[in-house]
């Protein structure tokens, strides 16, 4: 049994969350209030039997480690040696070397190259003619020595090699596989960029202040580099590594996250001096996408700490439509968002070394949700004196509010929408339900009548598998290739598990879960807190048998479709063959009927 089996097997779910969240026994599970965002009512399931957390309201779930990852912030390692000094088991020292995932050796050893590479920068600043200059500009815009030493600003050097060498020198300490093993911990970190023609390597930052990006558990995964001059690009960023991605991680979160939790809401920004500004104002709870439009990785980060953004960017035409887009993914993910857009064109930085921290804290404070900044943008685009105006105002909007997952709020922002715009409520509403129909996006997110429902016997079977792998193995490749999940919701996780069972892994629900989209996910926990017995044998059959019942009524639709082509084309020789084929798919269909006696569905 591995280290992880081990740990897990010993813990006690119900405990270890017991001590964050207050946990009342209902039914077979325990509920209480969800950690990870604000709720009044409990919505925050652990599971005893299987060992797994599930929050109906936020979506977040997992197992033990999973939930001391998300709560205290750790990485699995971290969160594994947590679990196991609570349960009294000794982790073996190597653990997090190698034990549990072949890439943890590189892992570890980029995280050391970058907290090396991070105090060297640093290092640079203060002690270099070159780096004193970089200091100076930093101080012209306002920086003061705790602000530079709190975010690690440092600055890369100009020659180029002086980073690659001090690196060297840490890894012969860390690497044990002679120069080779060297060359490729070094491409791999993304700190050295070959030269192909001149053969040679040099550094990636040369001649820029650096900022040290950090992930959620504060360890330094990447860097970017702001030119001193006018050198292009302005801002460099550390490419993908095993270590970094860049649409996972926001700058700063690893400090905001303790004032975001506390305030309820996180102020996001485009830029990292921007960043800066905001939380040198001792406004804390402020992180920054860093340049890339939001990503949902992001957004899912976030989601741990609120669920409530105010939406910061630059006001120039390409930060309206960087806010525009974020709101749109913010609002699909059920956030709730405002906007701050600073008056005089000005990025936070400039706006708060111009007018104080205070102006800066009452137009924050100020911040009107999207709509009204939608609806106020809109309304200067547009003449709103005449009827089209309206019309072509209102249609400018409604795209965003038709994203809305929550019916009830959407309906009460078309009101507001209406009433600002002297439009027909009536009229908006409608064309707002058209839109809410048509929009695949939104079928997926509000699972309504018109959306495909999850069948009990998805869900039963999902449950079936997940806790008996053996029966998964027996049962998974054929579901999958005889068609039976072809257009069910759950269908991409099957696809996921039998992927997963293919490559000889375990799929466990925190595996399984991971590149499911929030909604996705959701059906999958529910499918595992469902029902209190897990499935026999003989139901799991009558499950079987029902999807293969559905999958003959797809194909007998598609059949007469194909007949009545057939007739029309005058082709009797297909219309036989298709007829054939047809009544044997309906015997079929009736055995499969006759077979199963408890109608369940
Ligand atoms: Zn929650």
């Amino acid at each position: 049994m591995s280290q992880r089996d081990q740990v897990r097997a010993a813990a006690d779910i119900v405990k270890v969350v017991g001590d964050y969240v207050k946990l009342r026994k209902a039914g077979a599970n325990y509920m209480g209030l969800c950690p990870f965002h604000s709720e009044k009512t409990p919505s925050f399931a652990v599971h005893p039997a299987r060992q797994i957390f599930h929050c109906f309201g936020c979506g977040v779930g997992g197992d033990v480690f999973k939930f001391v990852m998300m709560i205290d912030s750790l990485s699995f390692p971290e969160a594994l040696r947590r679990v196991a000094e609570k349960v009294g088991i000794t982790i073996s020292e190597s653990f997090g070397e190698a034990a549990y995932d072949p890439n943890t050796r590189v892992r570890a050893a980029l995280y050391k190259l970058h907290e090396s590479a991070a105090k060297f920068f640093a290092g640079q600043l203060t002690g270099t003619a070159e780096g004193r200059a970089a200091r100076a500009y930093l101080e012209d815009r306002g920086l003061t020595d705790e602000v530079v030493g709190r975010f690690r600003l440092g600055y890369a050097p100009g020659d180029g090699q002086t980073l690659s060498r001090y690196l060297s020198g840490v890894l012969r300490e860390i690497v044990s596989g002679g120069a080779a093993a060297e060359t490729e911990l070094l491409e791999k970190s993304g700190l050295m960029v070959h030269d192909a023609e001149r053969n040679r390597r040099y550094d990636r930052f040369r001649r820029r202040i650096i900022f040290p990006i950090a992930n959620d558990s504060g360890k330094v995964v990447a860097f970017a580099g702001r030119a001193l001059g006018d050198e292009m690009p302005k801002y460099l960023n550390s490419p993908e590594t095993p270590i970094y991605t860049k649409g996972r991680v926001l700058y700063h979160v690893d400090r905001a996250a303790q004032a975001i939790r506390k305030l309820d809401y996180t102020i996001l920004v485009e830029g990292y001096m921007d960043c800066i500004a905001v939380s040198s104002s001792g406004i804390e709870n402020v992180v920054a996408s860093c340049g890339t439009s939001l990503t949902e990785g992001q957004i899912r980060l976030l989601a741990r700490y609120s669920r409530r953004v105010v939406v910061n960017y630059d006001p120039d035409s390409a930060g309206v439509a960087a806010t525009e887009r974020s709101l749109a993914l913010l609002l699909e993910e059920g956030f709730e968002a405002k906007v701050l857009a600073l008056p005089g064109g000005l990025d936070p930085d400039s706006f708060i070394r111009e007018h104080g921290s205070g102006r800066y804290r009452e137009l924050l404070a100020a911040a009107p949700s999207y709509i009204d900044y939608l609806t106020d943008r809109a309304a200067a685009t547009h003449d709103v004196s005449t009827p089209e105006g309206k019309v072509g105002a209102a249609n400018a909007v409604l795209p965003y509010l038709a994203k809305v997952p929550n019916p009830m709020l959407r309906a009460e922002l078309a009101g507001r929408l209406a009433e600002r715009l002297r439009l027909d409520q009536r009229l908006l509403r409608e064309e707002l339900r058209r839109l809410a129909g048509t929009t695949r996006s939104e079928v997926h997110l509000q699972p309504d009548a018109a959306a495909p429902k999850v069948t009990t016997a998805e869900k039963e079977l999902l449950r079936a598998l997940v806790e008996n792998q053996e029966l998964a193995d027996e049962l998974l490749p054929q579901m999958v290739e005889q068609g039976l999940l072809e257009g069910l919701v759950t269908e991409p996780i099957f696809q996921r598990f039998l992927e997963l069972r293919r490559r000889g892994e375990s799929a466990e629900p925190a595996v399984l879960e991971e590149p499911f989209s929030a909604e996705l996910r959701r059906v999958f926990y529910e499918s595992l807190f469902w029902a209190v017995e897990p499935p026999d044998r003989g139901r799991i059959d009558r499950h079987l048998r029902f999807l293969r019942a559905r999958r003959a009524r797809r194909q007998l639709d598609a059949l007469r479709t194909a007949v009545q082509e057939a007739i029309q084309l005058k082709d009797w020789a297909k219309v036989r063959e298709l007829e054939k084929a047809k009544s044997n798919l309906e015997n079929e269909l009736r055995g499969l009927e006759e077979g199963r006696k408890i109608s369940i569905h």
